[in-house]
């Protein structure tokens, strides 16, 4: 029996996109406690999608117009025909004038435009073509309209969306079209709505996995891009782009922004005496000191070689202190010869500074770094 509980544990988690390391799977059901850095190209990705369905739904909506025209009487085409010119100049709208800025509710107001203007006309013409009676090509046309909610369902796997997420829009879409057949109550074939409502169930669970697994590949993609392949921590390009966003983040709150420049003392006598593969051992040991005794919100960052930046928003120039010498008495490990490991650090507040620029903030705590090391190393300068 037991063995094979093993064997079941182990396919079963196999199943889980392996691109992930573990601690991030959990990020796939829920968009709570995703990085800063996920959150704003998840964000650039969806809205990017959305503009895609907007292109493609502007040109199809109006051309579609021309199979109302052969099917449908008179007025029913002109009716269409006008839904139809409203519905294409929202979706252009949405493509030309929709500006996000990076935040995951940028992401969400556009999905909920681009799902609600196909809705909205989903209900509407359902409506119309209630009251006529078709038969025939023009009822074979009126048919092809009940499969508007399934390719929006089915559209949505091209969204890299957490399974909360997913539901979420999977529920209003199926709710929508729980009002289109109340609406239609009179004239509703009961079998044929129903079987309808149980395949748009079917394809919802199918585009569940598929935006989870857009999501898996992106945030694995995305750690490979923004992470130094040493530490683990966020490499020097990132780090400018989180900079620059905690820094706005701080400018709209009015809140504080702290930076500390962390450079390793003597580091380069580790190398020349012990290797260099002793040295980046204790490069990595250094960088998890730091990230054990940092809060969630700071963003470690390897700028270069030997040279850490500390980006710690919401946190002023008292605090960053307290925060960078608890850093200083637990330490960053011990050096090869089991000496302590130390490092000097500068820095800086945005506030506490009077600071205009983030590039300012940059060069004011490197500059006191060099005043730690001129003063003796093993020390946080912050004057
Ligand atoms: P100081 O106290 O003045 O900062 O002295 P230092 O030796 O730390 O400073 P210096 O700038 O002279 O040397 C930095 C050294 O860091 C040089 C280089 O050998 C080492 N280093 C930089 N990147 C890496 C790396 O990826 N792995 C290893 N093992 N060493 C690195
Ligand atoms: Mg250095
Ligand atoms: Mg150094």
């Amino acid at each position: 029996m037991l063995p094979f509980a093993d064997l079941l544990r182990r396919r079963l988690s196999s199943l889980l996109p392996a691109e992930l390391e573990p601690h991030e799977r959990l990020k796939l059901l829920t968009p709570f406690r995703h990085s800063l850095l996920v959150s704003r190209h998840r964000a650039g990705l969806i809205v990017g999608r959305v503009r895609l369905f907007a292109l493609l739904f502007a040109l199809l909506t109006p051309l579609w117009g021309v199979v109302d025209l052969i099917a449908f009487p008179y007025p029913l085409w002109t009716q269409l025909l006008a839904l139809r010119v409203v519905v294409c100049l929202a979706f252009f709208s949405l493509l030309l004038f929709y500006r996000e800025q990076g935040r995951m509710t940028d992401a969400y107001l556009a999905m909920f435009i681009l799902f609600a203007i196909p809705t909205l006309f989903y209900i509407s013409s359902h409506t119309l073509l209630a009251h006529y009676e078709l038969v025939d090509m023009p009822a074979a046309v009126a048919a092809g309209y009940a499969f508007l909610p399934f390719v929006l369902m089915a559209g949505l796997a091209l969204f890299p969306l957490t399974l909360l997420e997913n539901l979420l829009v999977a529920v209003v879409l199926l709710a929508a079209q729980a009002v289109a057949g109340y609406l239609n109550w009179s004239t509703l074939n009961w079998p044929s709505f129903v079987g309808a409502f149980w395949l748009l169930i079917l394809i919802a669970g199918v585009t569940g996995l598929a935006c989870m697994s857009q999501l898996a590949f992106m945030m694995a993609l995305l750690r490979q891009a923004i992470r130094d392949d040493l530490t683990g921590v966020f490499s020097r390009n990132s780090g400018e782009e989180i900079l620059q966003v905690q820094w706005n983040t701080s400018l709209r709150n009015n809140s504080a922004l702290s930076l500390a420049f962390i450079d390793l003392d003597h580091f380069k006598q580790i190398n020349d005496s012990f290797g260099h593969g002793i040295g980046d051992a204790a490069l990595r040991s250094a960088s998890q000191h730091i990230q054990d005794c940092m809060r969630s919100s700071d963003s470690l960052v390897r700028w270069g070689g030997e040279e850490f930046l500390l980006i710690m928003p919401d946190t002023d120039m008292t605090r960053a202190r307290q925060a960078l010498e608890r850093l200083q008495a637990i330490g960053l490990g011990q050096r090869p010869d089991g000496t302590a490991l130390t490092a000097s650090i500068g820095v800086a507040e945005r506030y506490y500074d009077r600071i205009e620029q983030p590039q300012q903030l940059l060069a004011l705590a490197d500059q006191r770094m060099y005043k730690a090391k001129a003063a003796g190393r093993n020390r946080i300068q912050a004057l």
